[in-house]
This record gives structure tokens, C-alpha cells and sequence, in this order.
């Protein structure tokens, strides 16, 4: 789950990451409210979940409350790499002497978590990794052995030969690798970490992931999720506890189990066809499960064909189809439906979807086949 920059900075401030002191307002009133109440310069940031936002012109500098709702009135409503911005942080403007680049991830490849780093921060930090490579330093901290002091001390000086700026960075290096394993994040990342001219280390910007399979253990975090950024699909499969990807193909998939919903996109993708998702319905034959995956598929406007690929293990296949039936009462499928049944009363099942019009394959290439068939409109 991606922070907003205001999300990101107020866990921030829980983990003693200096950052700059704001608050967030949806009218360009509430700008000028806020900008008054901090009476000092300050900077009006879009609160989307794109990058480049200063590039794209939602970052101004206002010096008044009447200069932040005009700088508010510019950047609400603005359109950021296709998002609207209905949100703006008002946050005190600071006098930056130098920027630098910050950041951690957990690099699954290198099983560890990784710090990048660069004395050339700021907007062109992309720019500068490709152009000067050199200039972009790399760590991998080892999760048993945790941030050692040495560590943050090199990351720190790569950054600073002043040891007393130095010694600043290095304490944000060790909070933000707490922050990193106590809030389950995969990315914390700061750019710029301003240096100012009174000579202190701030977090101007903060880009944060969460790990979503940690969430459950952050109560407090999981309210930041914004409705209005996420894909409708894997929103809704989300609140109906379905496991599910959204992919950009047209295929519709439900399938039982993980391994057989990955196999089913693979063959999917083998003869030419493209799945528009991934979605394990899990070993239950409740109907329920059915409903709410179709549901979830008809939410996606790409979808050309369904296939239901269910291979009866515990799960007996008389139950899915029972299931089956019951969900297409009750859910009105728009799109051709492709089934397949195979394992556990696989037979009995057939019978019962027969009875209701559906014809199930057996075969799982002939299934695939046939729905890629479906979706391209050949034979309608
Ligand atoms: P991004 O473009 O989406 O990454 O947004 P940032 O928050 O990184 O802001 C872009 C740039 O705006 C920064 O690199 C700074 O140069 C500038 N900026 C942001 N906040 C301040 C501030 O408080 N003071 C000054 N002087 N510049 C700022
Ligand atoms: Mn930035």
C-alpha cells in the first residue's frame, strides 16, 4: 500500500524523522487557514500517488496565506499524470542549502534491506543514476544483524564529510530502518533529504510502501489506504477477502488455488490469449465466493470471456457446480462463460451444470482453448 506524502511524514514523526511541520486541506480556504496558523512561508504540495509532482506543477512555494489559496486554487483540481488532485499539504516552507537522496527497500533478490543513496537529491535523481552512476551509493544491511552503527556511519559520509551533518544523517539512517522493520514496509523513501541553511537534516518528501501482508499488525496504518487511488477491482476483491491481481488482459479467470490460477494464466498466455487477472477462489464451494468473484470480474469493463477453472481435490466438483448455479442467479454474466471441471466428482458436476445449459471441458487446454475462442468473438 503506497503512503501519501502527509500519511508518509506523520509515521515519520512517530519514528523521530525530522520532517517539516503541516497539515492538509481540500480547499484553498483551509490553505490559507493553515498557512496563517504556521505564519510562515510555505510550500502547497499535490497529495497524489504519482511522482514528479514539482515537474508537473503541483509544488509551489507561497510566501502569504493569500499567496497558499492561490497557489491552492492552481493545483487543486490539476490534473497529475491522470489523477485529479483533491488534496493539498500546506507545509512550512524551509531554506534548502543542499538536497540529497535517500532511500531503503527490502531486496528480496539480495535478502536483505537495501540502502541507496546519492549526494545529488532532488528532482533528477533518475537522471543522475542513469548519467553518473557513481554518484548513486549502495548497502545492503543484513536483517539478522540489523542497522549496524558502522553501516549508518558509511551511508552517512557518503552523503556529508562533515561530521557533524554527517552524524545527523547517520541517526535518520538508524530510525528509518526501525521504521522499516516495525511498520513492515518494502520502500522508505526521501527525496529530497534537505540540507538547510541552518545547517539540519529534514525529510522534505516522503514516498512509503507498506507491505500489505503486514497491515494486519498496524491497525493505525491500514486507515490510510485511499479508496479514491486504488483499482476498483482489487478494491473490492480486497473487502471480499479474494485473493486477486489485477492484469491488463480479457480474459477473466476463477480458479481453485494458487498454483492452478498461475498455471491457468501461463497457458492462457501459451496459446495467445491475455487473463485480465489473477483470482484464487480457494478450496470453498460456497456460492458466496462465487457471486463475489464474478462480481469482482464484471467490475472490469476489458473483460471478453470467463473461464472457471476448478480442479476437485477436498473440493468436490458437484459442490462448485452447485455453487456455480446459484452465483448465475444471482450475478447476470454479460460475457461468454467457459468451464472446466476436472477430479472430485467431476462427473456428478458436469450433470448439474448440463442440466443448466453449461457445458464443462474436462481438458484444461481444451478450456483455454475454447475461452480464448470467447474473448476474441470468433463464433458469436
Ligand atoms: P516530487 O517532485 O513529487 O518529488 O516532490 P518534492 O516534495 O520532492 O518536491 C519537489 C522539489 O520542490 C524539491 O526537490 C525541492 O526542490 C522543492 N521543495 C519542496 N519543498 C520545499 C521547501 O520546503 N523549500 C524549498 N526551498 N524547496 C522545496
Ligand atoms: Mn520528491
Amino acid at each position: 500500500m503506497l503512503l501519501h506524502e502527509y500519511q508518509a511524514k506523520e509515521v515519520f514523526k512517530s519514528f523521530d524523522i525530522p520532517t517539516t511541520k503541516g497539515k492538509t486541506a481540500t480547499t484553498p480556504e483551509g490553505a490559507g487557514l493553515i498557512a496563517s496558523e504556521l505564519a510562515k512561508p510555505v510550500v502547497i504540495k499535490a497529495q497524489v500517488h504519482a511522482g514528479g509532482r514539482g515537474k508537473a506543477g503541483g509544488i509551489r512555494l507561497a510566501a502569504t496565506p493569500a499567496e497558499a489559496e492561490e497557489a491552492a486554487i492552481a493545483i487543486l483540481g490539476m490534473d497529475i499524470k491522470g489523477i485529479t488532485v483533491h488534496k493539498v499539504l500546506v507545509t512550512e516552507a524551509v531554506d534548502v542549502a543542499h538536497e540529497y537522496y535517500l532511500s531503503m527497500l527490502l531486496n528480496r533478490e539480495h535478502r536483505a534491506i537495501t540502502v541507496v543513496a546519492s549526494r545529488e537529491g532532488g528532482v533528477d535523481i533518475e537522471e543522475t543514476a542513469q548519467k553518473h552512476p557513481e554518484a548513486i551509493f549502495r548497502l545492503d544491511c543484513n536483517g539478522v544483524l540489523g542497522m549496524l552503527d558502522c553501516q549508518a556511519k558509511r551511508i552517512a559520509y557518503a552523503l556529508s564529510p562533515k561530521p557533524p551533518i554527517a552524524g545527523k544523517i547517520a541517526a535518520i539512517v538508524k530510525k528509518m530502518y526501525a521504521m522499516m522493520k516495525r511498520a513492515d514496509c518494502s520502500l522508505i523513501e526521501i527525496n529530497p533529504l534537505a540540507l538547510t541553511k541552518q545547517d539540519d537534516i529534514v525529510a522534505l518528501d516522503a514516498k512509503v510502501i507498506l507491505d500489505d501482508n503486514g497491515l494486519e499488525r498496524h491497525p493505525q496504518l491500514k486507515e490510510f489506504r485511499d479508496v479514491y487511488e486504488e483499482n476498483p477491482e482489487e478494491l473490492l476483491a480486497r473487502w471480499k477477502g479474494l485473493s486477486f491481481v489485477k492484469l491488463d488482459g480479457d480474459v477473466g479467470c476463477i480458479v481453485n488455488g494458487a498454483g492452478l490460477a498461475m498455471a491457468t494464466m501461463d497457458l492462457i498466455k501459451h496459446y495467445g490469449g491475455r487473463p485480465a487477472n489473477f483470482l484464487d477462489v480457494g478450496g470453498s464451494s460456497n456460492p458466496r465466493k462465487m457471486v463475489d468473484a464474478f462480481s469482482v470480474l464484471l467490475r472490469d469493463q476489458e473483460i471478453r470471456a470467463i473461464l472457471v477453472n476448478i480442479f476437485g481435490g477436498i473440493t468436490r466438483c458437484d459442490d462448485v457446480a452447485n455453487g456455480l448455479v446459484a452465483a448465475l442467479e444471482r450475478v447476470p454474466l454479460n460475457v461468454p462463460l467457459v468451464v472446466r471441471l476436472a477430479g472430485t466428482n467431476a462427473d456428478e458436476g458436469k450433470r448439474i451444470l448440463e442440466a443448466r445449459g453449461i457445458s464443462a471441458w474436462s481438458d484444461m487446454d481444451d478450456a483455454v482453448h475454447a475461452v480464448i475462442k470467447a474473448a476474441s468473438g470468433v463464433g458469436q
